[in-house]
């Protein structure tokens, strides 16, 4: 721990504290995660381990960079680059209002930084604004990345704080055990509506039972049709036939029609009809894009 000077707590998040530091050699700014682990007796799992040293091999523009791990006995630190916030934060600093071309390049770098992943199956699993950061040349880079994997999908945080279920897909928000890349695409929906609406969040539940209600009220209560085996699932309960709302220019407003075309195709409660993240990049609402955008 000598080689970083820690400089002030940046953030409280999922699995432990987050600080700004500097690194003493190369006086390069980091953000250094202590992970707070649950059994700390045990020690740093080894498989958590394993898992966090597959992540220092996903070199990504639009992946925040795991530079380095260092690990003590009891406590693990995990090393990034440093960048400037998170959405949520810009959000709160931007006044009720983002440009349509900042909305879509935001989106693009997030799908971006999704394929790569998911070309080399590494799913997020939790995806929600604290987990995307923003610098200061627009750039987006997804946080957390693989983390669920290597100490489990979050309930809580660290902290006691509830975890948001406002970015979970139905198909897990009913139990559902075996998650796919389709996870990660169910949030990128809820967070590109979110963005849309410049920091509004789309379905945000207070419970499982009232996610699932708000979701089902927008996009139609699920049938037996439209997702075979839903009933099947671990958790499932029978909920009112909502039909599908047809009033989507009223629920993102500020989207254009292929915009809308594009969050339509993330937003579906049935996990294999879900657009991928290669597909939603190919898609016309990014074709008129600026290239340096990109
Ligand atoms: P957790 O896994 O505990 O949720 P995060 O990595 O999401 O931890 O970090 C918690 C918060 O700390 C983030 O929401 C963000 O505000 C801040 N943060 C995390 N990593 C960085 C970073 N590399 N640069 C700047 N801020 C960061
Ligand atoms: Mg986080």
């Amino acid at each position: 721990m000598q080689k970083y000077e820690k400089l002030e707590k940046i953030g409280e998040g999922t699995y432990g504290t987050v600080f700004k530091a500097k690194n003493r050699e190369t006086q390069e700014i980091v953000a250094l995660k202590r992970v707070r682990l649950d059994d700390d007796d045990e020690g740093v799992p080894s498989s958590a381990l394993r898992e966090i040293c597959l992540l220092k091999e996903l070199n990504h523009k639009n992946i925040v960079r795991l530079c380095d791990v260092l690990h003590s006995e009891k406590k693990l630190t995990l090393v990034f680059e440093y960048s400037d916030q998170d959405l949520k934060k810009y959000f709160d600093s931007c006044n009720g209002e983002i440009d349509p071309d900042t909305v879509k390049s935001f989106m693009y770098q997030l799908l971006k930084g999704l394929a790569f992943c998911h070309g080399r199956n590494v799913l997020h699993r939790d995806l929600k604004p604290q987990n995307l950061l923003i610098n200061k040349n627009g750039e987006l880079k997804l946080a957390d990345f693989g983390l669920a994997r290597a100490f489990g999908i979050p309930v809580r945080c660290y902290s006691a704080e509830v975890v948001t279920l406002w970015y979970r897909p139905p198909d897990v928000l009913f139990g559902a055990k075996l998650y796919s890349t389709s996870i990660d695409m169910w949030s990128a929906g809820c967070i590109f509506a979110e963005l849309a609406n410049a920091g509004r969040p789309l379905f945000p539940g207070n419970d499982v039972d009232d996610q699932l209600k708000r979701i089902f009220k927008l996009l139609g209560t699920p049938t037996e049709d439209t997702w075979p085996g839903f009933t099947q699932l671990p958790e499932y309960k029978p909920y009112p036939l909502y039909p599908s709302s047809t009033n989507w220019l009223q629920i993102v407003p500020k989207l254009n029609s292929k915009g809308r075309d594009l969050l339509l195709s993330l937003l579906v409660c049935n996990p294999s009809q879900r657009m991928g993240a290669d597909d939603s990049m190919k898609h016309s609402y990014f074709s008129e894009m600026n290239a340096n955008l990109k």
